[in-house]
């Protein structure tokens, strides 16, 4: 059969997988325990061979799922989590041991800086560097080094990290290399394509879309061989070098820190999956109209989207993302204008937090997720009182439009 679109992948790979009574999609397993009537075969299946045994370590839901997630990305395999940062959790926690070196983007998602202050508590050395150079990332190698982590697309501040540059440098030194595609999702970008070996996606956001269920995986791109890796425990030393690594990831994860993914919301993912593409381009399509609006308003300081060409890494983001830019966007008010006021007379943008959602949501930066840093450090990152995270979704474009327009002309 000729390879399909990744639209025609995904909407037709449940049914092509699972032959029994024709059904559409992989029906919501609920049995925590699987039976067997055989017990050669239930020491099999303990023992490695493909099956399930209890839910705690995946389900047939799950399991389709993540056949999706490893077709869309491109990728050789991937392990579903509960949440983005189950998916985080996991990967650092069983990648990683005392006396390791992780270097890392400085501009990442707040909870994942606090995941790794905790990941340096227990004795791995953590640098974090500018990430839009790969320069930056190769001055910070040392012998100890075993991972570089970024994201595609930094939030707030929409940085886009220098993706291939930093892809080459871990070819060259052989180290995993973990990209968090979250924010531009495997529409926008696939990790594999700049030589990563783990990619992240937090689906509770774009691939779920709906704002109904949480949930993270991660895919193994196969691009990474495991068999020179040193924390890769002997009982993973099994069967193609080149999955060590995910089974690690999937045996700590899943069956140790029990960060599994429920049938019911690898249901609605796997139903989010479907429109993707669809809901993907008509996010970026708003954002980018939206942008350019905006930028041109006298009570707008600043607009900071990949986008427009007045982004510092546009060219990167052109040519690494296809020419969509995503649906995140940071948004500074003049500053005679108070923030709170105008975000209370807005009517359809939605003030929360979450990324990615069908919905436009809207957050003032400094005092939500930035609140914790206090002023200083604020000040420091460039992050004013009248920043707006803006997470632009897929409405009607001249709804949002007369939104800001309605809010602004009062302020
Ligand atoms: C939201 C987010 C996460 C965490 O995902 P959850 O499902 O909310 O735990 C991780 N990385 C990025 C880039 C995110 O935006």
């Amino acid at each position: 059969m000729p390879k399909n679109g990744f639209t025609t992948t995904i909407i037709h790979s449940d049914r092509r997988s699972n032959d029994e009574y024709g059904a559409i999609h992989v029906p919501m397993h609920t049995s925590v325990e699987y039976a067997f009537s055989d017990s050669r075969e239930l020491a099999a299946v303990f023992q490695g061979k493909p099956g399930f045994t209890y839910a705690r370590q995946g389900t047939p839901t799950t399991a389709a799922l993540e056949a999706k997630l490893t077709q869309m990305e491109e990728g050789a395999g991937t392990v579903t989590f509960a949440t983005g940062m189950a998916a985080l959790t996991a990967t650092f926690f069983s990648l990683l041991k005392m006396g390791d070196h992780l270097i890392c983007s400085q501009h990442i998602f707040g909870n994942t800086n606090s995941l790794l202050g905790t990941l340096a508590g227990l004795g791995v050395d953590i640098s974090f560097v500018d990430a839009t150079d790969a320069a930056n990332v190769r001055n910070a190698w040392r012998p100890q080094t075993r991972m570089v982590f970024t994201e595609t697309l930094a939030n707030p501040g929409t940085q886009v990290a220098d993706l291939q540059g930093i892809g080459d440098f871990c070819g060259e030194k052989n180290l995993v290399y973990v990209i968090d595609g979250t924010l531009t999702s495997p529409i926008l970008f696939k990790g594999r394509n700049v030589g990563a070996s783990l990619v992240v996606n937090a689906l509770s956001k774009h691939v779920g879309g709906h704002g109904n269920a949480l949930g993270g995986a991660v895919t193994d791109t196969g691009l990474y061989d495991w068999a020179d890796y040193p924390n890769i425990a002997e009982p993973y030393r099994k069967g193609k070098s080149t999955s060590w690594g995910l089974t690690q990831i999937k045996k700590k994860g899943l069956r140790d820190m029990g960060g599994t993914l429920s049938s019911d919301a690898a249901h609605r993912h796997a139903t989010g999956a479907e429109t993707l593409a669809l809901r993907m381009h008509r996010i970026c399509d708003n954002a980018l109209s939206l942008a350019d609006h905006l930028s041109a308003l006298p009570k707008v300081a600043k607009v900071y989207y990949p986008g427009l060409d007045s982004h510092a890494q546009h060219e990167r983001a052109t040519s690494l993302f296809g020419g969509r830019y995503g649906g995140l966007m940071g948004i500074e008010l003049a500053g005679d204008i108070d923030v709170f006021e105008f975000l209370n007379r807005l009517q359809v943008l939605v003030l929360a937090t979450h990324l990615g959602d069908n919905r436009t949501l809207v957050l003032p930066v400094a005092h939500t997720i930035y609140y914790e840093m206090g002023p200083e450090r604020r000040a420091q990152m460039g992050i004013s009182d009248n920043l707006l995270r803006v997470s632009v979704g897929i409405e009607d474009i001249e709804d949002l439009i007369e939104d800001f327009n309605q809010a602004l002309a009062h302020s």
